[in-house]
C-alpha cells in the first residue's frame, strides 16, 4: 500500500489510555471476545451501509457483495477482519477509536480502581464490555486500514495502545475496515489460544458470530483452498425457539448490547397477520452504568425485513424501560421511516404496547417461578421501572403488582404490595409508608413510634424516586398509599376510639393554653402545634401537611434551582412525655418566663434532628442545650 502523506502521531484521550492499559495487562480472561467484538463490528458497518444506500441513491458504494473475511497469517502472527461496509472518515477514525465517548466511562473506571479483587475487576470489565480496545487483550500492535464508503481516500491507524497512535492517509485502500492484529508471542504466559490457527478461529466464529446475518468468510483448509461461509446466517428472532439454543440467545444479546456477560432473561414475541412482526428481547443481569446519566440511550433495535434501520429506538420502549435490550423486526414498515414517522405510527404503537405489557408480566412470572432472579432484577432495575408509576398511566397497577420495597416486616428482604395487603391488620384502611434519605433514618424517626408499638407495617421509601410517585399513584388493590409523616393518623379500633375520644377532648382542653403560646412562640418556623397520636417515647416530631412537600423533595426541588417559598410543617406534641407535661405546668405557673421559649425551641430542634433533619442555625441550638445542661450540675 503505498503511503501518501507523513505519518501523524497523535494521544489517546485520556480514559482510552486507562482502558487499554488493563487491556495491554489483560486481567480478562475469555481472550476468545475480542474476535465478538470485531466481527460485531464490522457486521454493524454492513448494516449501516446497506442503510445508507438505501436512502442515498447518489451514494457511491459498493454493495454488491457484503461481507466479513477473516484471514489468518502463522508466519507474521497476524489476524485479520476485514468488511467493506461503510468504513470510517479519518475525523471518525480519532473521534472513535482514539476516544471514549461511552457515558458512564468516568464512573466505570472509578470502580475499576476501587475493584479489591481481579475477579471484582472483571465483573466489572464484563460488564462495562469494551469493544475494538479487547483487541489488545491478544495483540501487542493493532493496525486499522480503513476507507469511508463514498469518499476516495482510506486513513491507516497504527497503535501498541501505550499512549499515542500514528494517523495517515492511504490511496488505495478498498471500501470499508480491515483491522489486523499483530498477535503477542505464544510464550507470554497469557498466551491461551493460538489465534493465528484456522481451526481455532472458525470455532470461535461458529460460538460467537454464528447468528451474524451477513456472511462471515474464511479460507478452507489447504493451500488452494476457496473461501467459505462458517456461519448459518440465520436471524434467530426469525427462527423457531425450539431450534436455538440458550447458548445462541445469549452471544446474539452480547451482540447487540454490548454487554459481555449473559442476559437475566430472553423474551420472545411474534405476530402474525396483517401487522407481521417478531421481537427478541432481553433483561440484562445488570444495570448499565449509564442508567441515570443523562445521555443514557434505550437498548431496543428496529429492523424492517431483516434490515437494520435505528438503534436507540425510542419509540418502541418507553424511557422506563430502557435498559430492555435487543430488536424488533417489523415486515410493512418502508427501508425509509425516520423517528419522526416511527413516532407517529399506529403500528409502532401497539407493539410498544404489546412489548410493555409483555416486559412486566414477564417479571411477574419470574416474581414466583424464580424468587432469585426476580430480585436481582429489582436490584438493578427496580429505581428505573418505579418511573414508569409517573410515566404509565395504562400500566400502573401492573407496574405496582411487580414493585417491591424495603419494609419494617423484614429488614433482609423487600415486600411485594401484594404480600403487604395480605398482611394488614383488621380493618386497616390504608397502606403506610414514610420516605426519608436512609433506610435507618426512617425506622428511627419518632413517626414509626406509634405504628411499631400497634404492629402496622410501614414501607420503607428511600429511592429518590419513592418521593414523586407516592404522591402521584392514589393507591394499589383499592388501597390508599398514606404517609406516616403527613397529616393526622388514626390508628384505633372503633371501640377504642370512643373510649379514647373523651380522654382526647380533655387533653386537648388541658393543652389548649400550652399549645397556642407554642404556636406563636414557633410562629416563625411552624405552621402550627398540636398534640399527636403518633409517639410513644419521643417527646415532639415534625409532620407535613397531607398535600404540602416532603424535605426531601423540597431539598431536591430547591437543588434543582427551583425556587419554593418556605414550607412550614407542623409540631406535633407527646402528651403522655414528661417533658410535654412539665413544660405545660410551667407555662401555666410561669407564662412570663422567657427561658420557656427557648425550651420550646429546644424541643422543635430535638424533632427535627429525630427524623434526620437539618437544624436552621445549630450553634443556637448547641447554646441553648449547654445552658440548660449547665443548670442541672
Ligand atoms: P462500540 O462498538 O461498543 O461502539 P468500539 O470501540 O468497538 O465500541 O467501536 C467504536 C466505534 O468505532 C463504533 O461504534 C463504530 O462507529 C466504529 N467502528 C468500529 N469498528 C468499525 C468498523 N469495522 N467499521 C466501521 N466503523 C467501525
Amino acid at each position: 500500500m503505498e503511503v501518501t502523506a507523513p505519518i501523524e502521531t497523535l494521544e489517546f484521550q485520556s480514559e482510552a489510555r486507562q482502558l487499554l492499559q488493563l487491556m495491554i495487562h489483560s486481567i480478562y480472561s475469555n481472550k476468545d471476545t475480542f474476535l465478538r467484538e470485531l466481527v460485531s463490528n464490522a457486521s454493524d458497518a454492513l448494516d449501516k451501509l446497506r442503510l445508507e444506500s438505501y436512502r442515498d441513491k447518489d451514494l457511491e458504494a459498493d454493495t454488491a457483495d457484503l461481507h466479513i473475511a477473516i484471514e489468518t497469517d502463522p508466519e507474521a502472527r497476524t489476524l485479520t477482519v476485514r468488511d467493506n461496509g461503510i468504513g470510517m472518515t479519518r475525523e471518525e477514525v480519532v473521534a472513535l477509536i482514539g476516544t471514549i465517548a461511552k457515558s458512564g466511562t468516568a464512573d466505570f473506571l472509578t470502580k475499576l480502581k476501587e475493584a479489591k479483587d481481579a475477579a471484582a475487576s472483571q465483573d466489572l470489565i464484563g460488564q462495562f464490555g469494551v469493544g475494538f480496545y479487547a483487541s489488545f487483550m491478544v495483540a501487542d500492535k493493532v493496525t486499522l486500514v480503513t476507507r469511508r464508503a463514498g469518499t476516495a481516500e482510506g486513513v491507516r491507524w497504527e497503535s501498541t495502545g501505550e499512549g499515542t497512535y500514528t494517523i495517515q492517509p492511504v490511496e488505495d485502500a478498498p471500501q470499508g475496515t480491515a483491522v489486523t492484529l499483530h498477535l503477542k508471542p505464544e510464550d507470554t504466559e497469557d498466551h491461551l489460544y493460538d489465534y493465528t490457527s484456522p481451526a481455532k478461529i472458525r470455532e470461535i466464529v461458529k460460538k460467537y458470530s454464528d447468528f451474524i446475518t451477513w456472511p462471515i468468510r474464511m479460507k478452507g483448509d489447504g493451500e488452494d483452498a476457496e473461501a467459505e461461509t462458517v456461519n448459518s446466517m440465520k436471524a434467530l428472532w426469525a427462527r423457531s425457539s425450539s431450534e436455538v439454543s440458550e447458548d445462541e440467545y445469549h452471544e446474539f444479546y452480547k451482540h447487540v448490547s454490548h454487554d459481555w456477560q449473559d442476559p437475566l432473561e430472553t423474551i420472545r414475541l411474534q405476530a402474525e397477520g396483517t401487522f407481521e412482526y417478531q421481537a427478541l428481547l432481553f433483561l440484562p443481569s445488570h444495570a448499565p452504568m449509564d442508567l441515570f446519566l443523562r445521555e443514557r440511550k434505550r437498548g431496543v433495535q428496529l429492523y424492517v425485513k431483516r434490515v437494520f434501520i435505528m438503534d436507540d429506538c425510542e419509540s418502541l420502549v418507553p424511557e422506563y424501560l430502557r435498559f430492555v435490550k435487543g430488536v424488533v423486526d417489523a415486515q410493512d414498515l418502508s427501508l425509509n421511516v425516520s423517528r419522526e414517522i416511527l413516532q407517529q405510527d399506529r403500528q409502532i404503537q401497539l407493539i410498544r404496547r404489546r412489548l410493555v405489557k409483555k416486559v412486566l408480566s414477564t417479571v411477574k412470572t419470574m416474581m414466583t417461578a424464580d424468587a432469585e432472579k426476580y430480585t436481582t432484577f429489582w436490584r438493578e432495575f427496580g429505581r428505573a421501572v418505579k418511573e414508569g408509576l409517573l410515566d404509565d398511566f395504562e400500566n400502573r397497577e401492573a407496574i405496582l403488582e411487580i414493585s417491591s420495597f424495603a419494609s419494617t416486616h423484614d429488614a433482609e428482604k423487600p415486600t411485594s404490595l401484594r404480600e403487604y395487603v395480605e398482611r394488614m391488620k383488621d380493618g386497616q384502611q390504608h397502606i403506610y409508608y414514610m420516605t426519608g434519605e436512609s433506610r435507618s433514618a426512617i425506622e428511627n424517626s419518632p413517626h414509626m413510634e406509634a405504628f411499631r408499638a400497634k404492629g402496622y407495617e410501614v414501607l420503607v421509601l428511600t429511592d429518590p424516586i419513592d418521593e414523586m410517585w407516592v404522591d402521584a399513584v392514589p393507591g394499589f388493590d383499592g388501597k390508599q398509599f398514606q404517609s406516616i409523616a403527613k397529616g393526622q393518623v388514626d390508628l384505633e379500633s372503633e371501640e377504642d376510639k370512643k373510649a379514647t375520644e373523651v380522654a382526647r377532648e380533655q387533653q386537648n382542653k388541658d393543652f389548649e393554653g400550652l399549645l397556642t403560646w407554642m404556636g406563636t412562640a414557633l410562629g416563625e418556623t411552624v405552621k402550627e402545634v398540636r398534640l399527636s397520636s403518633r409517639l410513644t417515647t419521643s417527646p415532639a416530631c415534625i409532620v407535613g401537611d397531607t398535600h404540602d412537600l416532603t424535605p426531601t423533595l423540597e431539598k431536591m426541588y430547591r437543588a434543582m434551582g427551583q425556587e419554593l417559598p418556605p414550607i412550614k410543617r407542623i409540631l406535633e406534641l407527646n402528651p403522655e412525655h414528661a417533658l410535654v407535661t412539665g413544660l405545660r405546668e410551667a407555662h401555666t405557673a410561669r407564662p412570663d418566663d422567657e427561658g420557656l421559649a427557648e425550651t420550646a425551641e429546644l424541643l422543635y430542634g430535638m424533632a427535627l434532628l429525630a427524623e434526620g433533619g437539618e437544624l436552621a442555625d445549630p450553634s443556637r441550638f448547641i447554646k441553648l442545650l449547654a445552658g440548660r445542661l449547665e443548670k442541672t450540675l
